[in-house]
């Protein structure tokens, strides 16, 4: 049977995380861009699902639960998004908290860098755009430094400033690769390979990635996303169909000054490739 939905967005970031929208403005903006299945995917945090949830049924959109968690693998940050759990799964909310959990010492930490490379105020500064106290992110600081004038916009501020090598970077230990499926897996969902362009990560390891990632019963990955070029889509529809995996569609939509795409605003899947949502059908929150 072919998927009743054509313009699905199954990742982007609300107040509960580093996103600027409330669920119920982005389940509006989503409606009026034309998305027809919406997922809101706040990093490491689910607190948003049942207002997200809500808001997408007044809004007549279906809807999957969502999360990104951060996870470390080959020394580098990757993203597992997972979709259609039990937002209420137990083991699901303590390995997130577990997640969370470390963030503001590093904040705090970043803030004590930045300082000593002439930028005072950064922690303080920071915490005034975050929504969720547990959730300080590099998001935050990138625009609190934009607000002090240090940089023009947030992509500069990461530039100059927040990835490695730079003054107010701190190495942090997310999750396990293993865990964070698990804890999807476990409450029901599945687990999806964010964005895997992103990662500077080698062949042989990114080889390493998508098989240990299916191993561990990881079923997706997107193909189609705010962060991926066109060549870039063509790579992970293979990449998807040589692993035997799903295929997502996300905007990762932050914020409409911030992103390069809006929700819904997305080229359509690849022909060809099994799409998650099919896989999650029994998932789908239906509005009545
Ligand atoms: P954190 O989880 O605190 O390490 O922050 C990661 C977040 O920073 C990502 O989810 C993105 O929203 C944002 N981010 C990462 N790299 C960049 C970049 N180069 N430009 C703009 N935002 C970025
Ligand atoms: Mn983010
Ligand atoms: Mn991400
Ligand atoms: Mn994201």
């Amino acid at each position: 049977m072919t998927s009743p939905y054509l313009n699905p967005d199954l990742h982007s970031h609300s107040v509960v995380s580093d996103g600027t929208l409330t669920p119920e403005v982005l389940a509006a903006r989503a409606r009026a861009n034309g998305v027809d299945l919406w997922a809101l995917t706040d990093h490491d945090e689910v607190g948003g699902q049942h207002r997200a949830a809500a808001a997408a049924r007044a809004q007549g959109m279906a809807y999957l639960c969502g999360t990104e968690i951060s996870v470390s693998f080959a020394g580098e940050t990757v993203h597992i998004v997972g979709l259609g759990f039990d937002p209420d799964d137990a083991a699901l909310a303590q390995g997130l908290a577990a997640t969370r959990g470390g963030r503001e010492q590093r904040a705090r930490e970043m803030a004590a860098q930045l300082a000593a490379h002439g930028i005072a105020g950064a922690f303080e500064g920071a915490l005034r755009y975050v929504g969720n106290p547990d959730l300080i992110s590099r998001t935050h600081f990138a625009r609190f430094l934009v607000e002090a004038g240090v940089c023009r916009d947030t992509p500069e501020v990461f530039r100059k400033y927040l990835i490695e090598g730079k003054p107010g970077y701190v190495p942090h230990r997310w999750a396990a690769l293993g865990d964070a499926v698990r804890w999807i897996t476990g409450a029901g969902g599945v687990a999806v390979i964010a964005h895997p362009a992103r990662y500077r990560l080698t062949a042989n390891e990114e080889y390493a990635l998508f098989s240990e990632f299916r191993a561990h019963g990881g079923q997706a990955v997107e193909v189609v996303t705010g962060s991926h070029t066109s060549a870039e889509y063509a790579r992970y529809a293979s990449m998807a169909q040589e692993f035997g995996l799903a295929a997502s569609r996300g905007s990762d939509f932050h914020s409409p000054e911030e992103s390069s795409y809006d929700l819904g605003c997305l080229p359509r899947q690849p022909a060809g490739l099994a799409a998650v949502w099919e896989l999650l059908a029994a998932r789908i929150q239906h509005p009545v």
